[in-house]
């Protein structure tokens, strides 16, 4: 046996081989080890007496889908090894093969799946002329590949399509491109050659969190080699009909690598991949992933949860595949403005009619995860159980393609024709399964009965052989007088006679004993073995008729599971339309105008997340105005008028705003602000209506959000780094297209440093890439900004002071905040009196620029706790605007200075 088991191992590198043997999964040698490490297992040895023992751990078969949860979420691969032959029918020993190989980015079981997320397996052909990505769905068949080229060609630059911005061209970093998508996808594995474990791009991903890196063959990665599986697989002689041509190479090899790790690992059909679908990156918004962790958008920056994120606010769906497809929308948003209005078409027009909306949301929720187990289905692992689901999934689909009748949408107008009803299938399970079958197809009792008259003639039979076992009982009873005897039943001997200790001398001489236990002696008579064999033959017959049933109907519902990915796809958008509408219905959400100007108009925005967390109100709602306003906006609502009139500090002829210079103190709210702004901007271009009371919303390429000193320690890289490697990018490939939101830049370093960079940035944020941007400072020096900048405003945070309090109301207004508060908020944290005093004269000093003859601050020196309470015993404690008249140095004050600094002094007294 062992000699099988190294066979096997050899056969299967890199993974942990669970060998069966009896009722166990047992792993040896260094698997054994990491084994009990990973799983907690006790590691023990086989062949303990000999010089050479083998470790050795294991477990329960019954235990393996725990087991194999732990390995996979540990980033381990796990070969099963199984006995492939009955053990009591196997003659010499039992055969063993490798029935499946489980990797993170291979599952498909249920139990190893989270049902609202995607689980994603990639490949990455780093070639030299281009890169190639391809990413497959395992557990519902999508996959799909996209190629970079590795260098900038003509024509594959990033400029915007607006004439005016051609004199600048973007540069593009391929790898960094091909990251942007796996942040995106989030895959649980990624294959790459062997021999390009160095490359860049094979460096850069092995920082991902929460990736298992696979190495491959370089050959699975030959061009000719990859092609080959697919057309292989999709028995087609060319990849034309998928819209895949030349300029797809490298993303189809990555492909072909892709399928055939697949195929090697699942062993069993691929029929539910149906198509290789090349992945166009102009129609969706490109958001890398730093922005995507800073806008929180399917999990949390700190905790890295789903709870908390955008998504799990807005995910109301009530099917699996709906939630998946939400995350997805999320995080891929559309820039096609069409598109995207085809979708807040059906949305707008279910949010007018709630009745449908609720109907259709009940109707889904009663659905099973079609998208998955149509996948099970054709990877022939459906259970009798998932047959039975699919069937009553199949039967919610008259009434709600119903429903769906005669709608104005165009978007659910074309769901309503594709969703296929399968009727043929749903009679082909319904009348072949019954009601309720069992999970498992080796137990029997799961085909009806009149679907089959041998099946139908085997269980009479096998019934009969049982009742016949009851009379036989009963007549035994009768004739020995034994009133104990019992006939049972175990697997090793099947059926035999029982009879205590006590009534050994009863036992009649025909008898013949078979096993004698310590208080029973069990026998065997000629007549109870022909019976048994009877009864024994029919039922293990049956069995076998019903897998074959079973199997047949499974093999007839693959063949159209093309039909059921369609409709599983039907009502997952279904289900995430109608999620939209609920929202946009029960938070008051209104439906965004989309265009392509680059415009950004907001009015009463609030941030869902906020929002959402905190309901009744106590939100304070905000305005967003950059870009021109609409002319057509202007004359339709002249409220929208008045309100730009109002909020928009610049007259009418002055040029568009593209900066919001948005200063205030901590804790005010400007972050929030500027995030709220991007989320919005994504919310609208997946679909979705807003948080607003109106919005104009023009169509961005990219998002960028560099927010907050995010502590990226752990990674090698001090804060500071990080933040300018991530301007960095923003710089480099943000396009007038793009809306950039920059948060508290150059805080990592000195204050100068920190204001020169933060000055430098937006200078070229607003003479060359001209695209929109909020950014969020308490450098109070940068509000000068705007007098030599036309197109950036200030906006502060509006407060309310009364005497030395200060309340935040969370408002942004526009114009620059005249001070920055940060003494204020230390004094509401607790500071000590002292150092807030000081603190204060420090600032006046700083602000008032008093410097001496080298230019250095004159700060008047500190006086410790004992010089004041001494101090204090000749003359009353000193008033701060007093000290502030004494630090006055009248000869360089012009008469209006002067007459500032004395209103200054007024409003402080009050
Ligand atoms: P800043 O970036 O100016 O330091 P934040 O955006 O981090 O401030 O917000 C500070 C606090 O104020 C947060 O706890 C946030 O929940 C709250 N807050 C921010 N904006 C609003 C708003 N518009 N309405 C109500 N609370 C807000
Ligand atoms: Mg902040």
């Amino acid at each position: 046996m062992m000699q099988r088991y190294l066979e096997v191992k050899a056969e299967t590198p890199g993974t942990l081989l669970l060998f069966r043997m009896g009722d166990f999964y047992e792993l040896f040698y260094e698997d054994a080890e990491t084994a009990a490490q990973v799983l907690g297992l006790t590691l023990t040895s086989r062949d303990k007496g000999s010089t050479n023992p083998v470790p050795m751990a294991g477990f329960p078969y019954h235990a393996l889908e725990g087991y194999l949860k732990k390995l996979i979420q540990a980033g381990y691969r796990a070969a099963i090894c199984d006995q492939v032959e009955d053990p009591k029918t196997a003659k010499g020993m039992v055969r063993r093969e490798v029935t499946r190989i489980v990797t993170p980015g291979t599952l498909t079981d249920e139990t190893l799946l989270d049902p609202k997320e995607s689980n994603y397996i990639a490949a990455l052909s780093p070639g030299n002329e281009a890169l190639g990505l391809a990413w497959l769905e395992l557990s519902t068949g999508q996959f799909q590949c996209l190629t970079v080229p590795a260098r900038d060609a003509p024509g594959r630059t990033h400029s915007s399509p607006a004439g005016a911005s051609s004199r600048r061209t973007a540069r593009v970093d391929p790898v960094a491109l091909v990251l942007e998508e796996l942040a995106r996808l989030r895959p649980a594995e990624c294959l790459v050659p062997e021999n390009a474990r160095t490359s860049p791009a094979a460096v850069r991903l092995a920082e991902l969190d929460g990736l298992t890196l696979t190495e491959r063959a370089p050959w699975c990665f030959a061009p000719h080699q990859a092609r080959e599986v697919l057309l292989k697989h999709f028995e087609t002689r060319t990849l034309e009909g998928f819209d895949l041509g030349a300029d797809d190479d490298a993303g189809v090899i990555a492909a072909g690598a892709l399928l055939e790790y697949v195929q090697e690992t699942q062993r069993s059909s691929l029929m539910h991949i149906l198509k290789l679908e090349p992945y166009r990156r102009g129609s969706t918004m490109l958001i890398d992933e730093a922005t995507r962790r800073s806008l929180e958008l399917t999990r949390t920056q700190r905790e890295g949860t789903r709870a908390g994120s955008l998504l799990d606010v807005l995910d109301e769906t009530v099917t699996p595949m709906g939630a998946r497809l939400l995350a997805d929308w999320l995080a891929s948003p559309l820039t096609d403005p069409v598109a995207i209005n085809r979708r807040l078409d059906a949305v707008e027009e279910l949010t007018r009619d709630p009745l449908l909306c609720r109907d259709l949301r009940e109707q889904l929720a009663r659905s099973y995860d079609l998208e998955r187990l149509s996948a099970r289905v054709a990877t022939q692992r459906a259970t009798p159980r998932d047959l039975a689901a699919l069937a009553q999934s199949l039967a919610l689909l008259p009434k709600l393609k119903a429903r769906l009748a005669g709608r104005s949408s165009d978007l659910l107008r074309t769901l309503e024709v594709r969703l296929d009803l399968c009727p043929e299938l749903r009679a082909d399970i319904e009348s072949t399964l019954v009601d309720d079958p069992p999970l498992v197809v080796t137990e029997g009792n799961l085909i009806r009965s009149g679907v089959h008259p041998q099946l139908d003639e085997l269980r009479e039979l096998a019934r009969g052989g049982k009742q016949w076992i009851a009379r036989y009982q009963a007549r035994e009873i009768e004739r020995t007088g034994i009133q104990s005897l019992k006939v049972g039943f175990n697997k090793v001997f099947g059926y035999y006679l029982e009879v205590t200790a006590a009534n050994r001398d009863k036992v009649p001489p025909d008898y013949m004993r078979k096993q004698t236990l310590k208080n029973q002696e069990r026998f065997i008579t000629p007549e109870l073995k022909e019976y048994e064999d009877k009864v024994l033959r029919a039922e293990e017959r049956a069995i076998a008729l019903e897998q074959e049933l079973f199997t047949a109907l499974r093999e007839r519902v693959s063949r159209e599971c093309r039909r059921l990915q369609e409709t599983a796809q039907v009502l997952a958008q279904l289900d995430v339309l109608a999620n939209l509408a609920q929202l946009a219905v029960q938070r008051r959400y209104c439906r965004p105008s989309i265009t392509t100007e680059p415009i950004l108009q907001i009015r009463e925005g609030r941030h869902p997340v906020l929002d959402k967390l905190r309901p009744g109100g106590e939100f304070v709602p905000n305005d967003v105005l950059l870009g021109e306003p609409l002319r057509a906006e202007r004359s339709s609502s002249s409220e929208t008028a008045d309100a730009a009139a109002h909020t928009d500090p610049a007259p009418l002829h002055a040029p568009p705003t593209t900066i919001i210079l948005l200063t205030g103190p901590n804790m005010a709210g400007k972050s929030t602000y500027i995030r709220q702004a991007a989320l919005l901007t994504i919310m609208a271009q997946m679909g979705s209506f807003l948080p607003a009371s109106e919005a104009v919303i023009g169509v961005a390429d990219r998002v960028f959000a560099r927010v907050g000193a995010s502590d990226e320690l752990s990674k090698g890289q001090s804060t500071f780094m990080v933040e300018m490697t991530e301007t960095a990018r923003i710089l480099n490939t943000a396009t007038e297209r793009s809306l950039v939101i920059l948060d508290e830049i150059g805080r990592g370093t000195s204050t100068y440093d920190g204001i020169s960079l933060a000055w430098a940035i937006t200078e070229f944020l607003h003479d060359e890439i001209r695209c929109r941007t909020l950014f969020a400072t308490h450098y109070h020096e940068l509000t000068e900004l705007p007098q030599t900048l036309p197109r950036c405003r200030n906006w502060n945070v509006a407060v309310h002071e009364t005497g030395d309090d200060v309340i935040f109301l969370h408002k942004i207004v526009p114009g620059a905040a005249d001070r920055s508060y940060g003494i204020h908020v230390a004094r509401l944290a607790g500071l000590p009196r002292d150092v807030i005093e000081r603190a204060d004269v420090i600032l006046d000093q700083l602000e008032a620029d008093h410097h001496d003859a080298q230019g250095k601050p004159n700060i008047p020196p500190r006086k410790t706790r004992a010089q004041r309470r001494q101090l204090q015993l000749f003359e009353p404690p000193p008033h701060p605007v007093i000290e502030e008249l004494k630090t006055l140095d009248l000869d360089q004050l012009t008469p209006l200075a002067a007459l500032q600094e004395l209103a200054r002094m007024k409003q402080r007294l009050q």
